[in-house]
């Protein structure tokens, strides 16, 4: 497909530009994906802020213009909301006493002398050896890491199966602002943050990247994929988008 130049519309006197795939308008720069099977417009303010809006494929500039001035004052209250949220994500020192996620559960921090490994969780503690403090942010990734590709493993071949869906292989890794992510060609990618969640908010994140499988946008087809497997799924959604920051201080 051809870009199209950068062409300066106006609207209520604020200069926009717009291209096949960029708009801008407002001080505020939104991804353009268009889709045949979209039949309005949508707006999606990511966690990372990133903002995004999809159209039907013959949606007029004029008219993506216009529905993004309607929603503005709607764009900059969420911009504002996650910007709050990200300040109240808590940093995390690797001291004694510190307390460490693991599906859901605080776990106290204890260093230890004498240890063969870097890191273990055992009798409700995690116990990290003294010497291996420096690199504690890498161990305790490392350790994430392993743990959550078991548990998202089993999760997503229990699932699958009821949801109808065929995976070729399931990853962990930094996702950035993103829980996890359904690539078209049958792998399911986890942030290894997602260990971190309580065990029913975790599914949640299973459940709605494997819908993605069916549907690939968040059209109400999606949600009632969703719904079919996770009937209370409004529940664990919003819990995520109100909690979900909290486990991202590592
Ligand atoms: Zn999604």
């Amino acid at each position: 497909m051809p870009i199209l130049p950068l062409s300066p519309i106006r609207t209520g006197g604020k200069p926009a530009r717009i291209t096949e795939k960029r708009l801008e308008v407002d001080g505020l720069s939104f991804d353009v994906h268009r889709s045949g099977r979209r039949k309005t417009l949508q707006i999606t303010v990511e966690r990372s802020g990133d903002l995004s809006i999809v159209a039907p494929t013959g949606a007029a500039d004029q008219e993506m213009l216009d529905f993004v001035q309607e929603k503005l004052l709607w764009i900059h209250t969420k911009l504002e909301e996650k910007a709050r949220l990200q300040r109240r994500a808590p940093i995390k020192e690797f001291v004694d006493g510190e307390g460490f996620l693991y599906l859901g559960k605080s776990y106290r921090l204890r260093l230890i002398d004498q240890q063969l490994v870097d890191l273990s969780l055992k009798n409700g503690r995690f116990c990290l050896r003294r010497a291996s403090v420096h690199r504690a942010r890498d161990i305790f990734v490392s350790w994430y890491g392993h743990r959550a590709q078991k548990w998202f493993a089993k999760q997503v071949s229990e699932h699958a199966t009821r949801m109808g869906v065929d995976i070729r292989e399931v990853k962990v890794q930094d996702l950035g602002f993103r829980w996890g992510s359904f690539g078209s060609d049958g792998r399911l990618l986890f942030h290894w943050k997602a260990i971190l969640l309580p065990p029913r908010i975790a599914q949640y994140v299973v459940v709605h990247e494997l819908a993605h499988a069916h549907h690939p946008d968040h059209s109400a087809n999606f949600w009632i994929k969703v719904e079919q497997h996770l009937p209370d799924w409004r529940n664990r959604k919003a819990w995520l988008a109100e909690n979900g920051v909290q486990v991202e201080g590592l």
